[in-house]
């Protein structure tokens, strides 16, 4: 008999199986060693009061075995034979729409300018000796996009549940824990990602698809108003591929964005948000949010927090929270700072980082009727922030920082606390510098943040400037029924890059959208 229950309990009975199972029998009055097995539904903890629950919605196998792995697997045909369609990008955009373009019997050719996943691992790792950026191989780019040395935090504020079901259910199949499916914050972990990754690779492989790495996309092949194919560069030979194009490039790319202004290829300023990331002590956001003088105890994941309020018509918000993470410098070419956050699956360093930003618009930015319209507005503000605190850092990767009440202070810190930024911090007033619409704002979001919750405005905490990349700064613009670019047939804006989502699954669902529109589109054309 298969049963499906809701339990409430606190951590010690929802986090050891055995436990859980003999909590589960008692609930249900039944013998425990006739459950074969128990599958976690959903799981939620409620830490609004001082006791804390853990929400549990179960199924039990009583006297019966479960017959799947608990998710659905995708047959990936062999497509070797089939048209093609070029993928440029191998981060989360691109990679699903690689797989579904397989699902719906079309060969995806993947053009990634990095590296593979594990390689790419060394040039990061290379960054904190060396102070030096790859700028083909970094935090953002190489297999995995963006995406692959982060958190993987998958959680959406997207609507459609079936669209993120699917993907979460894709990542399982290619080896990540069934635990997504059931938390209500999943997160694979930066230390599990490239295995998965490199298993979606080798479904493209094995189906008849192609990948290629160390290729970068220069441009299209453009007959009349149509994208026919694209030119790129590998190994310092140049080399056509010829399908339509999913441009699945991320926000990084400035190279792409410019390449599309320069051929008249309409794309617009974008609205994004600008800050810091902020780095309290791991122990002491539990003793936050789990109300405890204790901290999160033996059982309890470390702990999250969301802020945002509204200061001056604009949104002061917390954003990509890391619990027991590390801050990394996530900079994607020279004479540049950029900080980001991820965390291991285990979530246990000492360390819990969010990035704290506020939205910026292109009317904040733009100074006159021409910087209105230009589309590269956003980016080059973008690329200031990022050159200063270049500057500021002494013209290596070393951070400039501040102790958050300093910064609501006004005043410089004589010193900084310990930190899991690797290549190191360097005291630096950013609120004397740094954009002074941003400043004012921060300071009074974070006094609203430290009342309504006492100990959070702290002077153990540290400001890391700067997070820049929070979205794209460009929209590469596209028809929303068709998915094509609005002037171009046969390209496919797809992504964080093109401006059309923000994070690892709704890349993924547009990537999926975009492979569908490619399929619509060779169809009506043949
Ligand atoms: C450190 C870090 C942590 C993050 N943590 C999270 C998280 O926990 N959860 C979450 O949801 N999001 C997180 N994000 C954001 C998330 O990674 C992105 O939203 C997501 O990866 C965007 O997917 P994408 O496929 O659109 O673009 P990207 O992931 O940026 O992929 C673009 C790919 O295109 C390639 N490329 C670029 N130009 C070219 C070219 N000319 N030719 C060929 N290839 C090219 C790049 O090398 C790259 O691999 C994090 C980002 C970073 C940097």
């Amino acid at each position: 008999m298969i049963k499906e229950i809701q339990i409430r309990v606190e951590p010690q009975f929802a986090y050891n199986e055995q436990v859980l199972r003999e909590t589960v029998a008692r609930q249900c009055a039944i013998d425990a060693r006739t459950i074969n097995a128990v599958r976690v539904l959903k799981k939620s903890i409620d830490a609004r009061q001082r006791t804390i629950f853990v929400n549990l919605s179960l199924r039990i196998f009583i006297n019966e075995q479960p017959t799947d792995d608990g998710f659905t697997r995708i047959e990936y045909p062999d497509v070797s034979q089939k048209p093609a369609v070029i993928v440029v990008g191998a981060g989360p955009g691109g990679l699903f729409a690689a797989l579904k373009l397989i699902e719906l019997g079309l060969r995806p050719i993947v053009l990634e300018r990095g590296k593979n996943v594990r390689e790419r691992k060394i040039d990061i790792a290379d960054i904190t000796r060396s102070h030096k950026i790859n700028p083909e191989s970094n935090y953002s780019f190489g297999e995995g996009g963006a995406g692959a040395y982060s958190d993987g935090k998958l959680y959406t504020r997207s609507k459609k549940r079936g669209n993120t079901e699917r993907i979460l259910n894709i990542f399982c199949q290619h080896g990540a824990s069934t635990a997504i499916l059931s938390d209500a914050h999943p997160h694979i972990g930066t230390d599990k990602l490239p295995r998965v990754i490199e298993n979606m690779r080798n479904t493209i492989i094995s189906s008849g698809g192609e990948v290629h790495f160390g290729t970068k996309m220069t441009g299209f092949i453009i007959n009349g108003n149509k994208v026919i194919g694209a030119e790129a560069v590998q190994n310092n030979t140049e080399r056509t591929f010829m399908g339509p194009v999913i441009l699945a490039t991320g926000h990084s790319a400035r190279d792409t964005y410019r390449y599309l202004h320069s051929a008249n290829i309409a794309i617009e300023a974008k609205s994004l948000a600008v800050g810091t990331r902020l780095e309290h002590p791991s122990e002491l956001i539990d003793r936050l949010q789990y109300h405890n003088k204790n901290g999160r105890g033996k059982y309890l994941p470390a702990a999250e927090y969301n802020f945002v309020t509204q200061v001056d018509g604009r949104g002061v918000y917390s954003f990509c929270m890391c619990p027991g993470g590390f801050v990394v410098p996530a900079a994607s070419g020279p004479e540049q700072i950029v900080v980001n956050g991820m965390s291991p699956s285990g979530r246990n360093s000492k360390w819990s980082n969010s990035g704290m930003v506020v939205e910026t618009r292109v009317e904040d930015i733009a100074t006159n009727e021409d910087e209105l319209k230009d589309p590269l507005l956003m980016m080059r503000f973008q690329e200031k922030i990022e050159r200063d605190c270049w500057i500021a850092g002494n013209m290596r990767q070393t951070a400039p920082a501040q102790r958050m009440t300093d910064f609501v202070n006004g005043k410089l810190s004589y010193d900084l606390p310990s930190t899991s930024y690797s290549p190191g911090l360097i005291s630096s007033p950013l609120h004397f510098w740094m954009p002074e619409f941003i400043v004012k704002r921060m300071q009074q979001g974070f006094q609203v943040f430290g009342r309504s919750c006492k100990g959070f405005l702290s002077s153990t905490a540290t400001l890391i400037a700067a997070e820049t990349r929070t979205s794209s700064p460009v929209r590469i613009t596209r028809d929303n029924e068709t998915l094509q670019h609005i002037t171009m047939n046969g390209l496919f804006p797809c992504g964080e890059g093109a401006g059309y989502a923000g994070g690892i699954v709704s890349s993924a669902v547009d990537g999926e959208r975009c492979a569908e529109a490619a399929f619509n589109y060779l169809n009506s054309h043949t």
